[in-house]
């Protein structure tokens, strides 16, 4: 994971807006989406940042769906989840 930037990409050197991004995960042939991550992207190219403070919450949510999927035998569909 790239450091996380204040201002700038550190990839390219553009400016870096503040957004709230989608994110699937694949395991175990399930597919669960995340909403509402918090996460800095580059204006220029494109480069996702994630705020540490941000990242942890939206990994626990990814397991406990990936937990939830794989109590109910639940592999053909996507769960989608909102964070913050
Ligand atoms: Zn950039």
């Amino acid at each position: 994971m790239s450091q996380f930037p204040l201002n700038n990409c550190s990839n390219c050197g553009g400016e870096v807006s503040r957004k709230m991004i989608s994110r699937d995960f694949n395991r175990e042939g399930t597919t669960v989406t995340i909403d509402g991550i918090r996460a800095i992207v580059c204006n220029e190219c494109g480069e996702v940042y994630f705020e540490p403070e941000a990242a942890q919450s939206w990994l626990d949510a990814a397991n406990a769906l990936f937990q939830l999927s794989r109590r109910n035998r639940q592999h053909k569909g996507t769960l989608v989840g909102v964070t913050g």
